[in-house]
């Protein structure tokens, strides 16, 4: 347990719980209540945080951790029993207030129950559900499929039937007792670090693991058969809910989720790109998130909702997008701020970043906030990053976006040439995975590095020697740190535009020709991207999207499409357009 917790013991129904508290008792009680197999020390991380502004209490479910079992076992975990168990620690610990209750896993299938019957009706001012449906709700969504089975609902009947697995065999007599007292029960941190990245350490996961996983195995047996066969039509939500859904849950589908506004009709959700164990592997973002949702139910007010399409996943995260005083990275800084995140708008022009910022707080960035640097500048990036960490906080998502066009055969492009172009479209690139990146590996809690490169990553040209070669090398170094980050839960993704409508084509240097020269061939492109029109709120979409499904390469105008579909199938041809002068 976090230091500092205070212990009590609470008798109920013929067992003892362990509940522990920490925190200002003066602040609204925040109650905790943990999975399968699991005890409350899963939530060490979460209510040591959460403990900074809340009073918060856990407690071991019955049979699990330092509570006692009931006797006989069978019948003795009842949702009935454990709702009286919850009742009972929530008498003791705020008998004159109602708390706010969070589950995860097996803890968020009984707080389904507590918030769907009638006798806690006050006792519970709101409740934030992870991985762990209503069992009510998970019958009458296999009802509905299986009595209107259309493919897709099909489908998604074998899916979730398939991630099940486990339910089968908890259902067997003896077998998961024995397994969970013998090599289950050793290796099971192991597993836990292996297959889902979760931590162990700090008496996690603690030494009485078996004997609560066999305990248990009564939760499953006592209620899902019973529940799943004749599911109660009458579990509706009385309290504020917030579903927080990991995006890669091995033993849940997203889609059962589908229709919960039906049952909890003030739903906020909330997605994160993690795994089933999120309480162990992203306690920083759950606690921001189930913070924000007491929060704003203790005052009084719904859960503050971003308008954007995705805000249920980026919501209070942190976003730095360089390059953002135009274009593609503005646009990125306007799609993340719609959908709730904090966004940090870094560009060498400090008006254009302001401007930005600003803007990023009008259209629903909680906070925004304005940076000035030169992204091919190691040590200005290197204060950058400083101050960046110091102030506002490791980076959720990281958009490298900053860059600079440059045109011209390869022996007019002179080596000054080449160095501004690799030094801001390359060096620019590193310093940032290197600064920012390095943070979020550290802080082990998941992310993801958005990195700009360009068609010309992968579509050659005679025109574009040294572009394409700064592009090129961003698609590798993205492909390369994918691969190492991938461990880390840290994704990256490199964005490939094509010819979109912004300001480069008025910056881009020619190579080679005089200033006026270089003045009508900026003006002759920019008319040419101009009919083109390609808008960069578009390719801020295709990146949120990127994030999102972490894609590793996206191709986004239909001529950056085409191109790349050439590079893969004909490459023979790509390089006999490669020879094409373009006319200017
Ligand atoms: P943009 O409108 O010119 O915006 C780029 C922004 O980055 C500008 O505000 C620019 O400031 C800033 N910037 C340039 N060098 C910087 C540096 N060293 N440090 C900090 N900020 C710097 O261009 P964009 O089209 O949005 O380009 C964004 C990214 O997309 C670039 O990496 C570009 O290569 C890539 N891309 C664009 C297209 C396209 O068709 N537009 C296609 C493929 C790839 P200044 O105005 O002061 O230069």
């Amino acid at each position: 347990m976090p230091e500092g917790a205070r212990e009590r013991r609470v008798r109920t129904g013929g067992v003892e719980l362990c509940v522990a508290e920490l925190g200002d008792p003066g602040q609204p009680t925040v109650v905790l209540v943990h999975g399968y197999p699991d005890s409350k020390e899963v939530w060490s991380e979460v209510a040591a945080r959460l403990a900074e502004r809340f009073h918060v209490v856990l407690y071991d479910v019955r049979g699990h951790g330092r509570s006692t079992a009931p006797e006989p076992l069978r019948g003795g975990f009842t949702l009935a029993k454990l709702t009286d168990d919850f009742l009972a620690v929530v008498d003791e610990v705020s008998p004159d207030r109602p708390v706010h209750l969070v589950g995860h896993d097996w803890g968020s299938v009984q707080a389904w129950e507590f918030v769907t019957v009638g006798r806690t009706e006050g006792r519970i001012a709101s409740f934030t559900s992870m991985s762990g449906p209503s069992l009510d709700h998970f019958g009458q969504w296999i009802n509905a499929r299986v009595k209107r089975p259309t493919p897709r609902r099909v489908g998604q009947l074998l899916g979730q039937g398939a991630k099940s697995w486990y339910v089968y065999l908890l259902h067997t007599p003896a077998l998961p007792e024995l397994a969970w007292r013998g090599p289950l029960g050793k290796r099971w941190s192991k597993i836990l670090e292996r297959v889902e990245r979760a931590p162990g350490g700090g008496g996690y996961p603690t030494s009485s693991l078996p004997s609560d996983a066999a305990h248990g195995a009564w939760l499953y047996r006592d209620n899902v058969r019973a529940r799943l066969r004749r599911p109660r039509t009458d579990a509706y939500a009385h309290v504020p809910v917030q579903l927080i859904t990991p995006q890669d849950d091995a033993f849940l589908s997203e889609r059962l989720y589908d229709d919960l506004e039906q049952w909890a009709p003030r739903l906020t959700r909330r997605t994160l790109a993690a795994g089933h164990w999120i309480p162990r592997t992203r306690p920083d973002q759950l606690s921001a998130w189930i913070g924000e949702f007491v929060m704003s139910v203790e005052g009084g007010h719904p859960a503050p909702k971003a308008t954007g399409r995705h805000a249920d996943r980026f919501g209070g995260q942190l976003v730095l997008v360089t390059g953002a005083g135009s274009g593609i990275g503005r646009a990125t800084a306007f799609a993340f701020a719609e959908a709730g995140a904090r966004v940090v708008a870094v560009d060498r022009d400090a008006e254009a970043a302001a401007r930005t910022a600003e803007l990023s707080r009008l259209v629903g960035a909680p906070e925004a906030w304005a940076e000035t640097a030169d992204v091919s500048d190691e040590q200005a990036m290197e204060k950058l990053a400083e101050k960046v960490h110091r102030a506002y906080g490791v980076l959720d998502v990281l958009v490298n976006n900053a860059g600079i066009g440059l045109s011209g055969s390869f022996f007019a492009t002179t080596p000054e040439d080449w160095r501004k172009v690799l030094d801001v479209n390359l060096w620019g690139v590193i310093h940032g995975c290197r600064l920012f990146g390095a943070r979020m590996a550290e802080r082990g809690q998941g992310g993801h590095i958005v990195n700009t490169a360009s068609a010309a990553a992968y579509q050659p040209s005679r025109a574009l020697p040294a572009y394409s070669t700064s592009k090129a090398a961003v698609l590798m170094l993205s492909e390369c740190l994918r691969a190492e980050l991938a461990d880390q839960g840290i994704g990256v993704s490199a964005i490939c535009p094509g010819f979109v409508n912004t300001n480069i084509t008025a910056t881009a240097r020619f190579a080679g020709v005089d200033e006026a020269e270089e003045r009508r061939r900026q003006e002759k492109s920019s008319r040419l991207y101009g009919m083109r029109n390609y808008p960069p709120e578009k390719v801020a979409e295709a990146i949120l999207d990127a994030v999102i499904r972490n894609r590793a390469v996206v191709p986004v105008t239909p001529e950056a499409r085409g191109a790349h579909l050439m590079s893969r199938y004909l490459p023979g041809l790509l390089r006999r357009l490669a020879r094409v002068e373009p006319r200017l």
